[in-house]
């Protein structure tokens, strides 16, 4: 169909002129119905109103110069391919009016349909649908209705009030029971309607009810749900919709017609075969307003055989051209059958590894194409334990999915609450309206957080996410009353202390305790299912892409682990070193307090004491770790404890003091205390004495651990095993810190390693912004650098680690200062920068240098590609994570070797 075009730039497309590459401009719906219809298929003819279009309306208030006449043209053009014309007394052309955003945004913007429909065509339409006033005057009433609503904001509600007067006069429930007699004099009812709420007469020219359609869609784009919808999924506010005008086809027309919709497979499992519901005699929205059941599609078989086969030879070509999974809209027309709709579809995280896999082997993508089709957040999400349910269990409630796993237990409706009975060893969950940081105690205590408020960037969300605990938020249907300590839902009331269960991946709340199921892909990393010949379609799809990622990435994949059982399920897990073995975590419980006398000691002989007690207690700390690495890189961090967590609390201490001297005791011991915590107290701990710095003030505490390290990598290799020791610094800011180090442990590796062939090399921890900036000095003391990010954020914004997140950060995302936390995932623009240059400046300063990161972004799948692209060696994250960063890693190589092959 050609089309002249009045203006320069061109802002509408014919179906035939557009593609599936073209979403940006056409939007998802516009670019696929142009791709089937240039495939051949059979849709109905149209056009598209493309995206700019919409960007310039909302920009200026006004469509651009020379859309109006771009549109008559294609409607031209449209009239004469259809040999109708809009609106036409005896043979109207009508069409519908669809947004379509280049993200799929369901149900959060505007469609209008049956344009072209008035007093006189309504008639025409009846003769068309042979002698069917029925069907012409519903059409109709639907047309005033969803105008009325869409266009003109009349309230729906009285629309479904007028409907539900004709019912009840009728005596019926059913729509089906009302006759052309009855839909006429809803059609007067609706213009009343119409009337009254707009003080105009419902428009009878189709033109003006198209133009205001296409206003009205585009509107829709910053409509209150759309905007709302957009933050949560992260979607550009600036894209605008396109509007497509297509022509109407109808699946009301009698048992010989119908709409549904189906996917090429199994959108839930993955499953290969037709999935999909069927509704004869009806229009789309009735399958969504769920007016009549549908039936599985296999019954159109025997319904419409001849449309049946149809169907299913167009998906099967569709699968095949789009090479992945469908989904498909299509409305039966008389036994003549339309495609409506198709996109590449939705899926679950299992499923997304299942076809992955199945395409493979039909050979419709290479393995660095499956590659592609999955990512760590499904794999992430799949490694957590699932609910196993069964029919007993119904959801009572689904909020947002806000931050994944399932747990059960007691419901609790205070932080204190949720502190006290978590002490007595029950598992609680925490239920808010919403959370604010007075809760923090509350959640720490909590197996799980439910809200009836609030997205995925309310404090709730957020800071579970950061804890790494199970929660659910904006559950709607949940009313929660503090004060009575109890919530209300789906008209059942659930007490302080009664269970519940929440999943925190698909939002669902469920009443009582749901059993748990392990992750069969833990299992399979676990080692106990084996990935090529386990009866199951997940595990093995798993195995077939982690294979396929370890053989292409170029990153190295390591863990922070700092005891013997997490070394062990690292290694299980995939991880090729350690990259982080945190040694303070070495000093809890009773050795506690060896390091306090260490820290206090104001005499020499009282801090030799508490070091020679320690060293032998590293020395088999660091062997048990050798051991079960057996070969692979450990990096040793020196240790890095802020301070105030080994000292006792200050207040607490003066508070015991004084309790003490009032009952007349003896306090000189505990006096002696209180004044070293007093001299020792820091304002901002986190930035005090803490890495290098405590190394450099207390004598012979890194002495100790450098020579404890040394030790055992000696004995261990003596008793014929491997070790691959890399001692670390940490929070170095000049050179000057660590050559001072370097000297002083170099003198005692040397004299501990002899001839045993124990090679240790000394690197430092780049996590302070000086260190960064100055890397080509710190290279030249350094053979490693490791990338501290969480210090490296939090010094690089000025952000406390540990207040932040659960203080403001949720309003910082809510106002999309950032989009996702810092914390969580690397800022490329200023950490990452800091992370580039000193990579840059540090390998030019020392070729070879070994670079890797160690902060929580190495195990955070965007972090991932970054660091790919600096050109880090190795990752490192805790153990669970560690396959996430294989398989990112292995897409991020393939992504770079320009080896898509899409
Ligand atoms: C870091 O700062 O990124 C790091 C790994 O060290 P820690 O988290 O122990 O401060
Ligand atoms: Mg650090």
């Amino acid at each position: 169909m050609a089309a002249q075009e009045n203006d320069d730039h061109k802002y509408v497309y014919d179906f035939s002129e557009g593609n599936k590459d073209l979403k940006d401009l056409l939007g998802g719906k516009g670019a696929n119905l142009a791709e089937m219809t240039n495939l051949g298929l059979p849709v109905p003819p149209g056009f598209t109103i493309t995206t700019e279009a919409c960007q310039a309306y909302l920009a200026t208030g006004r469509e651009p110069d020379g859309l109006a006449e771009q549109i008559e043209a294609h409607l031209r053009a449209l009239e004469s391919e259809m040999g109708k014309r809009l609106g036409d007394p005896r043979d109207p052309l009508l069409v519908s009016v669809r947004s379509g955003a280049k993200f799929s945004m369901p149900g959060m913007m505007e469609t209008v349909l049956n344009v072209g429909l008035n007093d006189q065509s309504v008639v025409g339409l009846a003769a068309q649908a042979g002698q069917n006033d029925r069907f012409a005057w519903d059409s109709y009433r639907r047309l005033i209705q969803m105008f009325g609503k869409t266009v003109c904001e009349v309230p729906g509600e009285e629309f479904e009030h007028a409907l539900d007067e004709v019912k009840s006069a009728k005596g019926t429930h059913n729509d089906l029971d009302l006759d052309a007699d009855d839909l006429r004099g809803l059609v007067d009812a609706y213009k009343k309607i119409f009337a009254k709420h707009t003080g105009r007469e419902f428009p009878q020219q189709p033109r003006e009810q198209l133009d205001l359609a296409i206003r009205a869609v585009f509107e829709s784009w910053n409509a209150e749900r759309a905007v709302l919808y957009r933050r949560q999924e992260r979607i550009p506010a600036d894209l605008g919709t396109a509007v497509n005008v297509v022509t109407m086809v109808f699946g009301n027309l009698g048992p010989d017609s119908g709409t549904g919709v189906a996917f090429t497979r199994d959108p839930g499992s993955g499953a290969q075969g037709i999935y999909g519901d069927y509704l004869a005699n009806a229009q789309g929205e009735d399958v969504v307003a769920g007016i009549r059941n549908t039936v599985p599609l296999q019954e159109l078989e025997r319904l419409d055989k001849s449309s049946y086969d149809e169907l299913l030879s167009i998906m099967a070509r569709l699968e095949e051209h789009y090479r992945d999974l469908c989904d498909i809209e299509f409305t039966i027309e008389r036994g003549k059958l339309w495609m409506l709709q198709t996109r590449v579809g939705k899926r679950t995280a299992a499923a997304a590894f299942v076809i992955a896999g199945q395409l493979v082997d039909e050979g419709l993508i290479d393995e660095d194409e499956a590659l592609h089709r999955v990512n760590g957040a499904q794999l992430a999400q799949l490694m957590f334990p699932r609910f196993q349910l069964d029919h007993e269990f119904e959801a009572v409630a689904t909020g947002i999915g806000a931050s994944p796993g399932a747990a059960s237990g007691k419901v609790v409706f205070t932080s204190a609450r949720a502190v006290e009975l978590a002490a007595e060893g029950e598992s609680v969950i925490l239920v808010r309206r919403e959370t604010n940081p007075d809760d923090l105690n509350g959640m720490i205590a909590a197996k799980g957080i439910l809200t009836s408020r609030g997205g995925k960037t309310s404090h709730a969300a957020v800071v579970a996410r950061g804890m790494g605990k199970t929660c659910v938020s904006g559950a709607d249907a949940i009313d929660v009353n503090v004060p009575a300590k109890r919530f209300t839902v789906a008209g059942r009331t659930v007490n302080e202390g009664d269970v519940v269960s929440i999943d925190g991946t698909t939002g669902k709340v469920y009443l009582g305790e749901v059993p748990v199921m392990p992750s069969e892909v833990v299992q399979y990393f676990e080692g106990s299912l084996d990935g090529e010949h386990v009866d199951n379609p997940l595990v093995r799809a798993v195995h077939r892409v982690m294979t396929h990622a370890d053989g292409k990435r170029r990153l190295a994949v390591r863990t922070n682990a700092d005891t013997g059982a997490d070394a062990a399920r690292a290694r299980r897990f995939g991880a090729e070193g350690i990259g982080l073995c945190r040694t303070e975590h070495m000093f809890l419980g009773e050795r506690r307090e060896l390091v306090e006398r260490l820290i206090l000691a104001r005499a020499e002989g009282e801090r030799d004491e508490a070091l020679a007690a320690l060293l032998p207690l590293q020395r088999a700390d660091f062997e048990e770790i050798f051991r079960e690495m057996d070969g692979l890189p450990v990096t040793v961090r020196l240790i890095d404890p802020p301070l105030h967590e080994f000292l006792p609390p200050l207040e607490q201490l003066a508070v015991n003091v004084a309790v003490a001297q009032e009952r007349g005791e003896d306090v000189a011991k505990e006096e002696a205390l209180l004044a070293a915590v007093r001299r020792m107290h820091e304002e901002n701990p986190m930035l005090g004495l803490r890495g290098v710095r405590l190394g450099l003030v207390i004598p012979g505490l890194f002495a100790m651990q450098v020579r404890a390290i040394a030790e055992a990598a000696v004995a261990v290799v003596r008793g014929g095993g491997k070790a691959c020791p890399e001692i670390m610094v940490p929070l170095v800011g000049a050179v000057q810190e660590l050559e001072t180090v370097r000297a002083e442990a170099e003198k005692i590796i040397t004299e501990v390693v002899g001839d045993s062939g124990v090679e240790v090399l000394i690197g430092t921890m780049i996590e302070v912004p000086r260190a960064a900036l100055t890397a080509g000095q710190i290279a030249e003391a350094a053979e490693f650098f490791s990338f501290g990010t969480n210090d490296l954020t939090q010094m690089g914004w000025g952000f406390s680690r540990d207040d932040v997140e659960g203080a403001f950060f949720w309003r910082y995302l809510e106002l999309g200062i950032f989009g996702i936390s810092p914390f969580e995932s690397i800022d490329r623009d200023g950490v990452g920068r800091l992370v580039r240059i000193a990579a840059e400046e540090g390998r030019a300063a020392r070729p070879g240098l070994k670079l890797g990161v160690c902060g929580e972004h190495g195990g955070d799948p965007d972090s991932v590609h970054f660091f790919h692209s600096v050109g880090l060696d190795y990752v490192s994250c805790s153990p669970f994570r560690v396959p996430v960063a294989r398989l990112e890693a292995g897409r991020a190589a393939v992504e770079t070797d320009g080896s898509d092959s899409r």
